[in-house]
């Protein structure tokens, strides 16, 4: 049995993201989507948030699951029976992060093995920054995320704009 995880910030989601996670699906027995907090970016959406998008946006897939990560992606990966962490690369830029990242893996888990998929040309350019950006100025963002997310996202933005009235 392949199990797999796939660790991200996803905040928000994006179809670059979805796609990966659909195509993960199909060449593993299960894939476990881990909300992970990002210590270098401030969030824009709760991890508890993310993991309902998530959920909601990966319901149609029967061996995907959502979890929130609370510790390491590696030591998880381990405690859950799963020996492949999923990553994707879009550019030479993810290239030089992502095999510091796997090397750290390796160093916590030797059993582990990072696989990477390759995103599809139609997303390459796409980061949950740039749909962060986008909304901030009233940009279209209906290539970049599920529509699902563009209402969690104008909400949120509502919000914000109400908190600071
Ligand atoms: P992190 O903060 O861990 O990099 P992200 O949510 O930004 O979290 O990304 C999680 C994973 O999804 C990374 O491997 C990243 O390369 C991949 N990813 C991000 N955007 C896209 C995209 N547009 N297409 C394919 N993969 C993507």
């Amino acid at each position: 049995m392949i199990k797999a995880v796939f660790p991200g910030s996803f905040d928000p989601v994006t179809l670059g993201h979805l796609d990966i996670i659909e195509r993960a699906a199909k060449i593993t027995d299960m894939i476990i989507v881990l909300v992970c907090e990002n210590s270098v970016k401030q969030s824009l959406f709760t991890l508890g948030e993310r993991a309902e998008h998530l959920r909601y946006l990966t319901n149609h897939l029967p061996n995907a699951n959502v979890d929130i990560l609370d510790g390491l992606a590696a030591e998880y990966a381990r405690n859950h029976g799963a020996r492949m962490i999923i990553r994707s690369l879009r550019c030479g830029g993810d290239f030089d992060y992502e095999t510091q990242v796997a090397g750290a893996y390796k160093k916590l888990s030797p059993e582990l093995e990072t696989v990477y998929l390759s995103a599809s040309p139609e997303y390459s350019y796409l980061s949950s920054t740039v749909v962060r950006e986008f909304i901030k100025h009233g940009a279209n963002i209906d290539e970049m995320v599920h529509n699902y997310i563009k209402i969690k996202l104008i909400e949120k933005q509502r919000g914000s704009v109400d908190h600071g009235s």
